[in-house]
């Protein structure tokens, strides 16, 4: 297993290791937890579960499987010749259907906060590329114009045609391939596991002991390990989208990656992440999304009128959580402060 430097970004805190230890030490267990990391989807994913090596390999590959359909960059893949079609109908996989189906339907639910053909402003930003920079307000306004998700038809037999917009499902697929690996470990036959890749994990059943899985929040004024706040989970996803995971400085000017599809813009409404809970792993990283463009007030309201349990925090260190947090929720940096809204 290769070591992370601290470049590479992993949001989890296996607060579990130390109870692995222990156990293994003593002999009181005869659960083996076993580890395994690769880079993919653009950051690090980490299998820790109950199991074998190539349990935790297979995982990884469903995951790596799934990256090579969806990338919007790898000239093989299924988004990447989607949108190379030039507004056409064009066939896609039924899985690639469906799950563009979905995700416009959750888009459509947050009113295009989240906005799946934001493509061409996404790449003309060029956050993480060589090309990063601030755009002209004349490209921008163009590149807008290419952004309304309703253009996106789909029709009969796996056809997708986007009209003129471009795909990213990059604040979507993370959340994705959770549920795929939910999926695999059911196949596999694994009860016990904690899947991240970047900033969305996914808790699968009880550690051995019984105890709930402890994952940390990531501190988004700190290093990629250090966390704010820990949440227990059974069963669960959470997928946390922050300023501090991709972006770059012009001038004393900072621009992130999560951008408001209403002006094109870097949404700057004082939050530095949102985080959300749920059973399913999509919904989470779409979600974190949308709460995030939607701002505090607007976000909060959202997800406290269609249950989503999600946890603001603000530049000032605030934190806020909606009524549906029912997890136990632990700040452990005294800096950070629950606030109600
Ligand atoms: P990360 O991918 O770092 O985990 P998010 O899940 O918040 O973070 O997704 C951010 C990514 O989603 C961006 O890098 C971009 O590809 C895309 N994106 C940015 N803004 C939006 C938006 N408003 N709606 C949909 N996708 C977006
Ligand atoms: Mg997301």
């Amino acid at each position: 297993m290769k070591n992370l430097t601290k470049k590479e970004t992993i949001h989890i805190i296996f607060l579990a290791a130390a109870f692995i230890c222990a156990a293994l030490l003593l002999g009181g267990c005869a659960a083996k937890a076993v580890t395994e990391e690769a880079s993919v989807m653009n950051t690090i994913m980490r299998v820790s579960l109950y199991g074998t090596e190539d349990q935790a390999l297979d995982v990884i590959d469903v995951v790596k499987e799934a990256d090579d359909k969806f990338s919007k960059t790898a000239a093989a893949s299924e988004i990447f010749a989607l949108n190379h079609s030039m507004g056409t109908q064009h066939a896609v996989s039924e899985e690639t259907y469906n799950l563009i189906e979905n995700i416009v339907e959750i888009a459509d639910k947050t009113h295009g906060a989240y906005n799946p053909a934001l493509g061409t402003v996404i790449d003309l930003w060029g956050i993480g590329t060589e090309h990063q920079g601030v755009p002209g307000e004349t490209s921008l306004s163009s590149a807008l114009n290419k952004t309304d998700y309703k253009q996106i038809v789909l029709g009969e037999n796996n056809t997708v045609s986007l009209g003129n917009t471009l795909i990213d499902l990059g604040g979507a697929v993370k959340g994705y391939a959770l549920d795929l690996t939910r999926s695999e470990l059911n196949a596999l036959g694994v009860d016990s596991a904690v899947v991240s890749i970047g900033g969305s994990i996914y808790a699968r059943g009880t550690k051995p002991d019984g105890a709930k899985y402890k994952v940390g929040i990531r501190d988004p004024y700190r290093e990629s390990q250090d966390y704010f706040a820990t949440i227990e989970l059974e069963d669960a996803c959470v997928s946390t989208s922050g300023t501090y995971e991709r972006g770059f400085y012009a001038g004393d000017d900072y621009y992130h990656h999560i951008f408001d599809p209403k002006t094109g813009y870097p949404a700057d409404n004082g939050l530095v992440s949102v985080t959300v809970i749920d059973p399913n792993g999509l919904n989470t990283d779409i979600y974190s999304t949308a709460l995030f463009v939607m701002g505090l007030n607007e976000g909060f309201e959202f997800a406290e009128q269609n249950g989503i349990a999600a946890v603001f925090v603000t530049y000032d260190k605030k934190v806020y959580l909606t009524k549906d947090v029912g997890y136990a929720f632990t700040i452990t940096d005294d800096e950070y402060e629950i606030q109600d809204l």
